[in-house]
């Protein structure tokens, strides 16, 4: 196995102590080959409701005070918490893909790079909530590159965060237009759980494949993306997913895998809540994580996610499946 700087790597006992017996693979239906809906694993929106809201505030306090992480989160949180506006009270009529064409707007002003639309699925939706809004408006929001490259430093975590705020402000954006067009909308943020899954109805509205390290990649943006999405009743056309041949890309690839410092990437699939599927091992990953306010090295890592790179191998894959096809 190639070095690792991280290597060998001891959770921090303070870290397991707080977490205690919790466990998040079987939470996540590590194993269960049945289908139901998530569960909340971490990112408890309130932490003194959750076993785990201990573990989940030292990844906050343990960290040296900085001020620029301070201001970030502080404006992502007002961002969250900002109030939507009312409904207004005449519908807008335009046909569904007008409707999808109009979330252009979005990127055309540089609140986001990526808008798609998936039909919501019940499988998306947290057990503990409920959802009857029957489409998702997908938003993805760039990494800086320069900056997420430094992770696990705070520098690269400050882009996280600093993406996570313009997600939260450009999900509520789109659900304020929508509701001022007389429709309903909600937003869903991150980091913190919402009402869903977004993962899923990212991939299934176009904005890639899910990665061997847990996330998506696509040739535009590699996996240096973070979403936010809107529930919504305007009848938006849905968008189609696309495939690049990155799944098969990340059978053979292993950059990930060496680069996590705590070995939670694994080589195969794993079947989780009845799909097999590429699965981070929640409990290797999370000390790890914690103790480096978010770590993403294996987002920065991911060959993809380096600017300019995904197109040429979305060539390469294609001129490798001609030369297997031809014999
Ligand atoms: S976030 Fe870090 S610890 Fe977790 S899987 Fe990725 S590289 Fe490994
Ligand atoms: S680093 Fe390689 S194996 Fe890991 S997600 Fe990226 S392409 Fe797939």
């Amino acid at each position: 196995m190639p070095k690792n700087p991280y290597r060998p790597y001891s959770p921090n006992p303070e870290f397991l102590a707080l977490l205690g017996d919790y466990r998040g693979n079987p939470v996540n239906g590590l194993g269960e080959t049945h289908h139901r809906p998530p569960a909340m694993v971490w990112w408890a929106p309130d932490m003194d409701a959750v076993s785990f809201g201990q573990a989940q505030l030292w990844f906050y306090q343990h960290e040296k005070p900085d001020e620029e992480m301070v201001d970030l989160r502080t404006r992502r949180k007002e961002a969250v918490e900002s109030p939507l506006p009312p409904v207004a009270p005449e519908k807008t009529s335009r046909s569904p893909d007008d409707w999808t064409a109009e979330l252009k707007q979005f990127v055309d002003a540089g609140d986001c790079e990526m808008t798609g639309v998936a039909r919501m699925r019940p499988e998306w939706v947290y057990e503990h909530e409920q959802n009857d809004l029957p489409n998702v408006v997908m938003l993805g929001v760039q990494h800086d590159f320069e900056e997420l490259r430094h992770v696990p430093e705070l520098r690269g975590g400050k882009d996280v965060t600093r993406q996570y705020l313009r997600a939260a402000k450009v999900a509520k954006k789109v659900a304020a237009w929508v509701r001022s067009q007389g429709w309903q909308a909600e937003a869903v943020t991150g980091p913190m759980v919402g009402k869903i899954l977004m993962i899923p109805p990212a991939i299934e509205c176009g904005f890639g494949e899910l990665g061997k390290h847990g996330s998506i990649i696509n040739p535009e943006f590699g996996s240096a993306f973070r979403l936010g999405a809107v529930l919504t009743d305007a009848p938006f056309a849905p968008t189609p997913q696309r495939e690049f041949g990155i799944d098969d890309f990340c059978t053979r690839c292993k950059v990930c895998e060496n680069a996590c410092p705590p070995i939670a990437i694994k080589p195969e699939k794993q079947t989780v809540r009845g799909t097999e599927k590429w699965y981070v091992d929640f409990d290797e990953c999370i000390p790890f994580f914690a103790e480096t306010s978010g770590c993403a090295i294996c987002i920065a890592v991911c060959p993809w996610s380096r600017p300019d790179v995904g197109f040429n191998l979305v060539e390469k894959l294609a001129r490798r499946a001609e030369r297997l096809a031809s014999g």
